[in-house]
């Protein structure tokens, strides 16, 4: 009896044994594994700078229309889209809406924030009350008139208004914007504005009005997609340029 127990005993650890030799088996072939990409992401896609592509509006939020129906949310998705597939060869490209959804405006900011993103770029189109109003307009982050004296800066700890902490990189990557769409011969201006949708992003920013959606010409020039390309690629240059 005494020696069955034993036995029973040596069974026991042998049997622990072989599952610690198993556990650290796995262990090593899902570590090999991981290192190729197959489970998780790989080195190299780590190492990868992460840019955020904000299309505006989404779902019952549709934004500007213009006259022939072109429609805001639908042409900042495009624009996106044809981002995604300028960067992704070169950075983890990450779209704050992939589809036609409502998201809001704190969502898309904490989406960049939680990915630390290297850098935000919300897509929209103008709508401008002035007909001929026409071209690009570059928005950075301005805190609004007498709430956050400059002394206060450097104390923010939480997202509120951390874009401040961003503001010169912000402007950096604006003036890498204004060349580059410059250089398509399109007319393009930068302003900076207390944006919602800039203000909790915790890294270099900007928000993108794409043409004016209240000028028959823009709006033709919106819903054309080789036009929408080049505009498209001016962008990714600007963002070449600016994470280099
Ligand atoms: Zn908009």
């Amino acid at each position: 009896m005494k020696k069955r127990i034993f036995l029973g005993l040596r069974n026991c650890r042998i049997e622990g044994a072989l599952k610690i030799l198993l556990f650290f088996g796995l262990a090593v072939i899902a570590g090999i594994f991981s290192a190729e990409g197959v489970f998780g992401k790989s080195n190299v896609e780590k190492e990868k700078k992460i840019v955020v592509l904000d299309p505006g509006h989404g779902g019952a939020d549709i934004g500007a229309k213009g006259q022939d129906g072109a429609v805001e949310k639908t042409i900042a998705l495009t624009i996106a889209r044809m981002l995604l597939t300028e960067l992704e060869s070169r950075y983890r490209v990450i779209l704050t809406r992939a589809d036609d959804l409502e998201v809001d405006s704190a969502d898309r900011t904490a989406k960049a924030n939680t990915e630390k993103a290297d850098l935000f770029i919300s897509i929209h189109t103008s709508a401008s009350f002035l007909r001929e109003a026409s071209g690009v307009e570059v928005f950075v982050f301005e805190t609004p008139p007498g709430q956050m004296p400059a002394k206060e800066e450097k104390k923010i700890k939480t997202w509120d208004r951390v874009q401040i902490t961003h503001k010169k990189e912000s402007r950096e990557f604006a003036e890498a914007l204004l060349n580059s769409i410059a250089m398509t011969g399109t007319e393009v201006r930068l302003h900076s504005a207390p944006l919602v949708v800039l203000e909790g992003a915790d890294m270099p920013a900007v928000l993108l009005e794409i043409g004016q959606l209240t000028n028959p010409l823009d709006e033709k020039k919106l819903r054309d997609t080789v036009e929408l390309t080049v505009i498209a690629k001016a962008i990714a240059t600007a963002v070449l340029e600016f994470l280099k």
